[in-house]
């Protein structure tokens, strides 16, 4: 956390614009490192002979909706994320008003609704039933629940080779990356899971999103002075993806370099590039 802190200061020193949606940013991050320190999450059973096949046929280990979520360390991190976006703006403290009055009304039950794990049909079910924005309440379980998805991928990474996957999106839970990072010397390029965080290996020339290896129409822009940060352009499906060069940077954060980078989501949109996963961190 020290060193999340650090970063922070060095980027709003930096870009005093991003001021606000970092100090958000830091408070929930805080949040949810306290969560973890007494998180306690079921085992994740795997069918062993099933595993082999499953990789095979490029399923993912697990679905989303599998992870298994301490429902009580959830309950608790979503009030306090309720807290954190309360101060952060009024479209937040509107939503988390109309989610207050229909807990206390009894009308909705936390505790039940991650019990199982987060099913996303039935979040959004609830968002309908409580005229609340999707998105915004979305963003609350998942910010809630991610001490415990985290926790879920952490058990899971030894029943992967994070090397020889190679596809688009995450061999653990079948998301799609939310960012690319470039490591080491060489360059070797990873993906980020947007879900569960797990990284892993793919071809350098390569669109995720479309599984586009073609030369011709891959492509990617940048800021002058900003070199570690790069769009990833595909002309193909008209999208991108991030991506972090840390052989430019210092290792940090990934999140927290996108979140504070998005004048370059700004400059993809406008040339018409489309970002199949966007960033929640926005909504
Ligand atoms: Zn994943
Ligand atoms: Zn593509």
């Amino acid at each position: 956390m020290k060193k999340l802190r650090n970063r922070i200061e060095q980027i709003k020193k930096k870009r005093p614009g991003y001021r606000e949606i970092l100090d958000f940013y830091q408070k929930i991050r805080e949040a949810q490192d306290d969560a973890k320190a007494s998180l306690s999450i079921d085992p994740i059973k795997l069918k062993q002979e099933w595993k082999k096949l499953l990789a095979k046929e490029g399923f993912s280990l697990i679905q989303k909706e599998d992870f298994p979520v301490d429902a009580e360390a959830s309950v608790k991190l979503f009030q306090s994320v309720c807290q954190i976006g309360k101060e952060a703006n009024p479209h937040m403290a509107e939503q988390v008003k109309k989610i207050e009055e229909a807990i206390q009304n009894k009308r909705l039950d936390l505790r039940k609704l991650l019990k199982k794990g987060v099913k996303e049909k039935k979040v959004e079910q609830v968002a309908d039933e409580f005229g609340l924005d999707k998105k915004v309440f979305s963003f609350l379980i998942q910010s809630s629940t991610k001490p415990s998805i985290e926790g879920g991928m952490e058990r899971l990474r030894g029943e992967i080779d994070s090397e020889t996957w190679l596809k688009g999106y995450c061999p653990i839970c079948g998301s799609l990356p939310s960012l690319s990072l470039l490591k080491e010397e060489v360059g070797k390029r990873y993906l980020l899971c947007s879900y569960c965080g797990y990284q892993w290996r793919i071809d350098r020339l390569f669109c995720p999103f479309c599984n586009n290896k073609d030369q011709e129409s891959l492509h990617y822009l940048f800021a002058e002075g900003e070199e570690a940060y790069r769009i990833d352009l595909c002309d193909k499906c008209q999208q991108y993806i991030k991506t972090i060069d840390y052989r430019n940077l210092a290792e940090s954060d990934p999140v927290l370099e996108d979140l504070a980078t998005l004048h370059l989501d700004i400059l993809a949109s406008q040339k018409g590039y489309k970002r199949p996963v966007p960033n929640p961190w926005t909504t």
